[in-house]
């Protein structure tokens, strides 16, 4: 008679909230399903909110397990002073990964898989391999991004040529996508993003699989053909989980959004956040405060003017215009520090959405049915904006510039959120995405049936 053997996962993110939060949700979904968990994080952490976040989340998950990988400060790159904190900090993960394997080969009960960030992928499959350990990379971005990642170096001699406003490629399984919604980054081979994604792609097949924060209904024929057609060899199977569940964390103290939204009528307020590390410049929220007064909607906005949260000090009073302050102070909440993003999405009160489509938060206002207007700063952002309004659940002005480029005019932004807030096609089309989001996850959808396929793959006779 055989018996079957609870497998052991070890998750391993990357840096940056929009790395961590997907790899905790996902740890605890497997938890829930009766895996053995360790989670392995890089220390010391970027932002605040990661540590902070990795402490709440193991107290309120006792049965999860946690590993610490602390970084050697190695051999700096040339211009790692002006480098963008969290890219740097994926270098710095890679550089010390060496410190990996006596983690993952002294755990008892011995490992049977990892699931790492796509960001780690190249020099950790290796390390797994030689631990004769599956690997499955965890994406914290959209099917477009990940293939054009896989793609990226069939294009690298080309990519000069397509520095053009029409320019199209055509990767194969997916819609052609516009040059113009690449990262810049990809511009510069010598680019941290670019070298990190580069290193990265070569090794996504190497993987089982790539567990990907999104759901069947929702991208079903990209997935069909890249999946039942195998169209890109550089890519196994993607393998649509989503939406992740997200922990719950009890409130902490006594948010003074919280009693305000409960105060505001249904669909009435206009939620604003570019994430977790997007910093607005001082003359983009001179320009914001315009476009809100005048487009009239309440509004709760979530105001980072750092990258990393830790200097993110400065008080609402000293970014905020007196003359905004003083018309709107009825009108609408501002949040400074970490909110509970998922949780504002879930209020009633919220009707619309203006995000920079970082992926999870995409993900959270399918889950939450909220119609987006999309704003991408940068990174994966416009791809994945292409895909919120092909799944008619957003808006996206393609005119507006990459944050770093331009500054988009308060007329503009006005514009555009009185539409986001009164398009009712829109709103229903958000509605049916919520609808089928829910179906996938439920006992027996088909994010469920993905999730029950990896842990059964992973259930080894002994
Ligand atoms: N988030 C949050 N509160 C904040 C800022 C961010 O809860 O004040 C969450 C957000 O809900 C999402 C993640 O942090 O789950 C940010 O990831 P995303 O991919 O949207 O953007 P990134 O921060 O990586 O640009
Ligand atoms: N859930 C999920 N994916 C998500 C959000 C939630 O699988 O993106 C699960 C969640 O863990 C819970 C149920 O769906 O089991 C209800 O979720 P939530 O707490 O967000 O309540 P609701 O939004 O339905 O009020």
């Amino acid at each position: 008679m055989s018996t079957t053997q609870t497998p052991h996962i070890a998750l391993f993110p990357s840096a940056g909230m929009g790395h961590l939060m997907p790899l905790l949700r996902l740890s605890a979904m497997l938890a829930k399903r009766n895996c053995i968990i360790t989670v392995i994080t890089a220390h010391p952490t970027v932002s605040a909110a990661e540590s902070d976040h990795i402490s709440s989340f193991l107290h309120r998950n006792p049965e999860i397990n946690h590993l610490k990988l602390h970084l050697t400060r190695g051999s700096l790159i040339a211009d790692s002073a002006a480098a963008d904190p969290f890219f740097l900090q994926f270098h710095l993960i890679n550089q010390s990964i060496h410190l990996l394997r006596p983690l993952l080969s002294s755990s008892s009960p011995p490992f049977s898989a990892l699931f790492v960030d796509m960001f780690l992928v190249a020099r950790t499959a290796p390390i797994a391999k030689d631990l004769h350990l599956p690997v499955y990379v965890v994406s914290t971005t959209s099917i477009e991004f990940i293939s054009l990642m896989a793609y990226l170096p069939n294009l690298q001699l080309k990519l000069t040529e397509f520095n053009n406003a029409s320019a199209e490629i055509k990767i194969p399984g997916l819609l052609p996508m516009a040059m113009s919604s690449f990262p810049p980054a990809f511009l510069d081979p010598n680019h941290l993003f670019t070298s990190i994604i580069i290193m990265n792609s070569q090794a996504l097949s190497e993987a089982e699989g790539i567990l990907m924060n999104t759901f069947e209904w929702f991208q079903a024929s990209t997935l069909d053909t890249l999946n039942k057609e195998r169209v890109m060899t550089s890519l196994p199977p993607i393998l649509p989980l989503g939406p992740l569940e997200p922990y719950h964390i009890p409130p902490d103290g006594d948010h003074h959004y919280r009693s305000w939204l409960e105060n505001q009528p249904s669909d009435s307020v206009v939620y604003i956040s570019f994430g977790s590390r997007t910093a607005m410049s001082r003359d983009q929220v001179r320009e914001l405060e315009k476009g809100l007064e005048k487009a009239g909607w309440r509004f709760c906005w979530n105001l980072k003017t750092s990258k990393v949260d830790k200097d993110d000090s400065e008080d609402v009073k000293d970014i905020l215009s007196d003359f905004f302050v003083e018309r709107t102070m009825n009108k609408g909440v501002i949040l400074r520090g970490w909110a509970d993003q998922q949780e504002i999405l879930a209020h009633p009160a919220i009707g619309g959405f203006v995000s920079h489509c970082g992926w999870n938060s995409v993900m959270e206002a399918a889950w939450q049915g909220v119609p987006v207007l999309a704003w991408p700063q940068h990174g994966d952002q416009r791809l994945n904006a292409k895909v919120v309004e092909d799944a008619g659940f957003g808006l996206w002005e393609r005119k507006w510039d990459w944050g770093v480029d331009g500054i988009v005019k308060g007329e503009e932004i006005e514009r555009k959120i009185v539409e986001l807030m009164t398009d009712e096609k829109l709103r229903e089309g958000a509605k049916k995405v919520r609808e089928e989001a829910r179906k996938a996850v439920e006992s027996g959808g088909s994010s469920d049936r993905v999730i029950r396929d990896v842990i059964n793959s992973l259930t080894l006779p002994f």
